[in-house]
């Protein structure tokens, strides 16, 4: 199928591994000229070797309100306009009420909250007066259904849905499109340092595996193209079918 969206442009973060990575993989595989951003030079390097075209990496820490005005420059150098942005970090440590302490919800909040309101300020204007744009957040399944051990996961995420289901509303009519894909458990290293056997963990998903990143990386440049023009406030879960409410 084509997307519709080759010579397009995309900021991917968080995209030196695992999901992120995936999704910039999908999008270049359709012609769209991405850039990877992520903490490490090294690991964004080797991970521009697995993006088709010429994917240009920039080195950012999205914990660091301060580096975002940063990182979108590099990427509008880089690319002229940007008409994608996928908004992904990594999550932040795992606990409960009990266990997680009141400090550590400002960090939860800038890596999966606002770092990603910064990006939406900076960049959805720009694709407003251009008349299109796309703008994904990864964020999880935790949302429709909050994952115990993951409090300040669960948090940050549920507080970004709401904030880009609003901001879908009044940008569409200036063909802006956004949205929220959650994932469920997917092959990653995020996975590996949550659980300790994967087996098991597949074991109650309703598919009986673990998602592919590649496949979910797919979903999401579907949610970029042209066909999903009429897509937008959704938040769609790729999950296996994991979360048992209705909605
Ligand atoms: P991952 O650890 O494989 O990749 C995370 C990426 O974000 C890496 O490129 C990492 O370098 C980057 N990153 C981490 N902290 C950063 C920071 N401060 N600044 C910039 N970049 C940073 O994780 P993943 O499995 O691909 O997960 C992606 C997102 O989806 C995470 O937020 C995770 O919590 C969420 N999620 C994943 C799953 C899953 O099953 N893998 C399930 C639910 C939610």
């Amino acid at each position: 199928m084509d997307l519709g969206i080759a010579g397009r442009t995309a900021l991917v973060t968080g995209a030196s591994s695992g999901l992120g990575l995936a999704c910039a993989q999908a999008l270049a595989a359709d012609g769209v000229r991405v850039a990877l951003a992520a903490r490490s030079h090294e690991r964004l390097a080797a991970a521009a070797q697995a993006v088709d075209g010429e994917p240009v990496t920039i080195t950012t820490d999205l914990s660091r309100p301060e580096q975002i005005d940063d990182l979108v420059s590099a990427a509008l150098d880089a690319l002229g306009d940007i008409d994608i942005l996928i908004a992904n970090a990594g999550g932040p440590p795992p606990g409960n009420f009990a266990s997680t302490g009141l400090d550590a919800y400002p960090d939860a909040l800038q890596l999966n909250l606002l770092s990603t309101v910064a990006l939406c300020k900076a960049l959805i204007p720009p694709m407003q007066r251009r008349g299109w744009g796309r703008v994904v957040a990864i964020t999880s399944v935790s949302v429709r259904q909050p994952i115990d051990q993951l409090i300040l996961s669960n948090t940050a995420r549920a507080g970004l849905t709401a904030f880009l289901k609003t901001t879908a509303t009044e940008v569409a009519p200036d063909g802006v499109t956004v949205n929220t894909v959650q994932p469920g458990l997917h092959a990653t290293a995020r996975l590996g340092q949550l659980y300790d056997d994967l087996d098991a963990v597949a074991a109650n998903v309703p598919t009986r595996r673990l998602g592919d990143p590649a496949d979910f990386g797919r979903v999401v440049a579907f949610v970029c193209s042209e066909a999903a023009r009429s897509i937008t406030g959704a938040s769609i879960p790729v999950d296996g079918g994991a979360a048992r409410g209705l909605q």
